[in-house]
């Protein structure tokens, strides 16, 4: 069983990739778990084709301890199950907690065994906090493998950059790894090139580039991946490609996070200051 975290700075896209990669990864045949780590609980809706009316924390206040397995796992998009921790009551609590109380809860009623005949396990976490609760995945060794949702917009590769620290200082209590870069077009100048140098400079690589497109939109609001709903879309050939990438990813590193200034320069490099 493979276990991914995806990562990245918050309303970059981990959700919706998450999502519509899973939709490739069940067409491909695989079994697959998605655990929403994010008090949002949005992580599943596209695969549920609507909100999760049954995160773990709500379950857990209503039933107590009396909990199966059933209660907070639900069937979704091409048989995957689907899990949110959900949160604390708004202004109440630590989020951070609930992930580490979701993820342990479901180790204990057998989630994660042999015959649950699992391939992948997704962990989609909420924003780019790599502290407490949110990096419980990788710092406890419940993920082993993450990707980086990033774009060519600064703010979201400094976002990346600060995860792969994050990465970089776990990794030598984990085995965790850094599988790649995800670049989730904003459409900006070079974005392409741009990104596939920057995974070099972490010792990574950009494993897809995933265009821009009305379509992710359509398809959301309908409650469906792309996949799902426009099978026939070229971008739902591209999540099926990402899914593929992933699927036969072997590049699995403990990445090299660069300065502020190599950043900077990074995005100098490649024009997005020059004008017209
Ligand atoms: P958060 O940090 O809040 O959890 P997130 O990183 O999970 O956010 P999403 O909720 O997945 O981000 O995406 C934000 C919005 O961007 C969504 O409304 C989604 O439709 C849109 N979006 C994501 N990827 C694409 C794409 N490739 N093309 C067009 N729209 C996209
Ligand atoms: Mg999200």
């Amino acid at each position: 069983m493979r276990k991914v975290a995806i990562y990245g700075k918050g309303g970059i896209g981990k959700s919706t990739t998450t999502q519509n990669t899973v939709a490739g990864l069940v067409e491909l045949g695989k079994r697959v778990m998605v655990v929403g780590c994010d008090p949002k609980a949005d992580s599943t809706r596209l695969l549920l084709g609507g909100l999760s009316q049954q995160t773990v924390l709500d379950t857990l206040r209503e039933e107590g301890e009396d909990v199966e397995l059933d209660d907070v796992r639900i069937g979704g998009y091409g048989n995957s199950l689907c899990v949110e921790s959900g949160g604390p009551e708004p202004g109440v609590g630590c989020a951070g907690r609930g992930i580490i109380t979701s993820i342990n809860l479901l180790e204990q009623l057998g989630a994660y065994e042999e015959d649950e005949s699992l391939d992948y396990v997704f962990y989609d976490v909420l924003g780019d906090v790599v502290c407490g609760g949110f990096a419980m995945p990788i710092r406890e060794g419940k993920a082993q493998e993450i990707y980086i949702v990033v774009s060519g917009e600064m703010m979201a590769m400094y976002a990346a950059n600060n995860i792969c620290k994050g990465i970089r200082k776990f990794s030598e209590t984990g085995g965790v790894r850094l599988g790649g870069l995800i670049c989730n077009s904003r459409a900006v100048d070079n974005e392409e090139a741009m990104i596939k140098a920057f995974a070099e400079k972490l010792g990574s690589q950009m494993i897809y580039f995933v265009p821009r497109d009305n379509d992710v939109q359509r398809a959301e609001i309908n409650r469906k991946t792309v996949i799902d709903f426009t099978p026939q879309a070229p971008q739902a050939d591209h999540y099926r490609n990402l899914a593929k990438a992933m699927d036969s990813n072997q590049m699995f590193v403990v990445p090299t996070p660069i300065e502020t200034e190599e950043l900077e320069s990074l995005l100098l490099e490649y024009g997005i200051l020059e004008t017209a």
